[in-house]
């Protein structure tokens, strides 16, 4: 089968460029290794789409979702990308935190998804670590379950938007640990206590799971040998979205730039989808002559 575009992954960027080159008739496929959301389906509520004033991230998933295809668009979920010949690639694995106990009790108490493990863990004490935008609502997410749940950063503030660090700071559950670096993590069958340093001094957190939101590296590793990328490894583009492959566009939390969003990431897509148009027609033209 030929495709004019096939784009790799189905979060936000992805189907916004499948919306739009759907639209605008071009052939088009999107394929995603899981279900269709990315990180949609990792968010509780979203309430800074516009148009929405609060929403459940599963369900802008759905909706987005049922509007690409409405167009036209080829979806194919639970197909994973495995290579990458001079085609676009996408996204955003969870960073370690690279401490002892981490891969032990990954599983065992450890996690890197509140949604997903929140509820093993009830009336239990719990230790998030990270200070962005993750961490800080995941945290607050987690006290739906959680008896207590301690916000461990390492830099003297948040790093949140303000809305999202005034709810946390305003639900007695939440306890927020500044300037404290996490060095381990402990346990025996399952985690027992988080061990950190503040001011020299190392201290002893006794709970029985540890959250990690400590940022993503972006899942650019195919893609990367093709393309430049900064020293983070965020594919650079240019202001048409493509890459310093002709041909390659990068949209989304992939691409090097100062905010990821939602909102960025569609506008990506979109951007992407308008200049891939372009480039495809002209090649179509090129191939009549
Ligand atoms: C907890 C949390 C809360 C957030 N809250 C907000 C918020 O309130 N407002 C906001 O604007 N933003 C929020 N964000 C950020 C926002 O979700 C992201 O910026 C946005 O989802 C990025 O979209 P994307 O399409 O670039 O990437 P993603 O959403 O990460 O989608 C990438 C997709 O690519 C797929 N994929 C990856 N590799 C392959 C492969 N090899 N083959 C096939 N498919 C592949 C993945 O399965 C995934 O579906 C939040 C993020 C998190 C984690």
């Amino acid at each position: 089968m030929s495709y004019d575009v096939i784009i790799v992954g189905g979060g936000p960027a992805g189907l916004a460029a499948g919306l739009y080159t759907a639209r605008m008739d071009l052939k088009a496929v999107l394929l995603d290794r899981g279900p269709l959301g990315g990180q949609l389906l990792n968010t509780e509520l979203v309430e800074d789409y516009p148009g929405f004033e609060s929403v459940l991230g599963s369900e802008l998933a759905t909706k987005m979702g049922e509007h690409a295809r409405k167009f036209g668009l080829e979806i194919r979920d639970f197909e994973p990308v495995k290579e990458i010949e001079l085609e676009g690639n996408t996204k955003v694995v969870p960073r370690y935190l690279g401490v002892p106990g981490e891969k032990e009790f990954w599983g065992r108490g450890v996690s890197y998804c509140a949604v997903c493990d929140g509820a093993f863990f009830k009336g239990q004490e719990l230790a998030v670590v990270g200070g962005g935008d993750a961490a800080v609502e995941e945290g607050e997410f987690l006290t739906r379950y959680a008896s207590k749940v301690y916000i461990v950063h390492r830099r003297n503030e948040l790093r949140a938007q303000p809305i999202l660090i005034d709810r946390a700071r305003n639900n007695p559950k939440v306890e927020v640990i500044l300037e404290s670096a996490v060095k381990g993590i402990t346990g025996n069958e399952k985690v027992q206590s988080v061990r950190y340093e503040q001011a020299g001094v190392t201290k002893e957190l006794p709970v029985g799971g540890v959250f990690i939101f400590v940022g993503f590296v972006p899942n650019s590793g195919l893609l990367k040998m093709h393309v430049d990328h900064d020293e983070g490894g965020y594919i650079l583009t240019g202001r048409d979205m493509q890459t310093s492959v002709e041909g390659i566009w990068a949209v989304g939390d992939v691409r090097s730039q100062l905010t990821k969003q939602i909102s960025t990431a569609v506008g990506d897509g979109t951007t992407a989808a308008v200049a891939a148009s372009a480039y495809v027609t002209s090649l179509k033209d090129a191939a009549r002559t």
